[in-house]
């Protein structure tokens, strides 16, 4: 069983946001034990938002995630909960001075990278998980959630835009590793969707170095592109941060076809609702947790 982990120290990030296209600033601080992922909005009398399910938008929840507390938002954190998830950060204060995340470079890898740099300071108390009870399975026309009980937290995904784009990822935390397998992996969108996007006063901050851009004829700027396969692990990034919004980290068996932010939303609270997760001790001493990123003793 592993400890609850922090950073060692904070650490600052900033850019343009994607859909307001304003400059944002975020420090991200090491938090008490047992005190979870929390934003506070600086701009706001440092109100409060817990990373939870409960506080997620689901109207607001449908290109990017979103919580809202009070009638205060704070959008786009998908990309930051992946990388919370992937580097096993467990108490964090994440301050932000707007209601939107910097989109970076549309990758989790910058607070991969600032995670790094910080390094994890591992706490006194001891980090449980959840997994389910059962087989669960989770429908909406042809979007669908497996997931099978499991010490491991592994993730099939599947999607499918017509002829145009079809692809499908196994990512095992057991075999693969969150930091060279999914983290460099960028948000995308169609060239035709962009429009749309804009005069619904969305994605102002998109740009060539933030977003793969699919055509009619392919990649319109496939020099910013890491992976063939890139859609689909980008897919596994936003899924990984989105069932991040438990108050412990959930592993389990899952496959996913044609999921987005408000469908992972509404399988969390699904899962939540019908009293099907089990919290359990830990996975397997080790096994999952190969890669574990390295903490720093203080
Ligand atoms: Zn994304």
């Amino acid at each position: 069983m592993r400890n609850q982990r922090t950073l060692k120290k904070a650490v600052h990030l900033n850019g343009v946001s994607l859909h307001s296209g304003k400059i944002a600033q975020v420090r991200i601080l090491p938090a008490p034990p047992d005190s979870g992922i929390q934003f506070i909005r600086t701009d706001q009398g440092n109100l409060r938002i817990p990373a939870l399910i409960h506080h997620v938008s689901q109207e607001k929840s449908v290109l990017s995630t979103t919580l809202e507390k009070e009638g205060v938002f704070v959008q786009t954190i998908e990309h930051l909960m992946s990388a919370i998830n992937g580097f096993y950060l467990d108490n964090l204060n994440i301050e932000i001075d707007g209601p939107e995340l910097p989109i970076l470079d549309g990758s989790s890898i910058p607070y991969l990278q600032a995670f790094r740099s910080a390094g994890a300071h591992e706490q006194s108390l001891k980090q449980s998980f959840y997994t389910v009870s059962k087989v669960v399975e989770f429908e909406e026309g042809e979007k669908k959630i497996r997931i099978e009980p499991s010490q491991e937290l592994s993730v099939e995904y599947s999607i499918s835009f017509g002829s145009r784009l079809q692809q499908s990822f196994r990512f095992s935390l057991r075999k693969g590793d969150f930091e060279s397998d999914i983290a460099h992996a960028k948000t995308f969108c169609f060239l035709e969707d962009i429009e749309k996007m804009q005069s619904a006063g969305l994605a102002k901050g998109g740009s060539m170095d933030n977003a793969i851009i699919i055509g009619q004829d392919g990649v319109i700027n496939p020099s910013i592109q890491t992976y063939q396969d890139e859609f689909v692990r980008h897919k596994i990034l936003d899924f990984l941060g989105d069932i991040r919004l438990l108050n412990k980290p959930l592993v389990g068996r899952f496959s996913v076809s044609r999921g987005g932010h408000a469908f992972h939303s509404r399988f969390l609270s699904f899962l939540l609702e019908k009293d099907l997760l089990v919290p359990i001790e830990s996975p397997n001493n080790v096994s999952p947790w190969i890669g574990l990123p390295v903490a720093v003793p203080v």
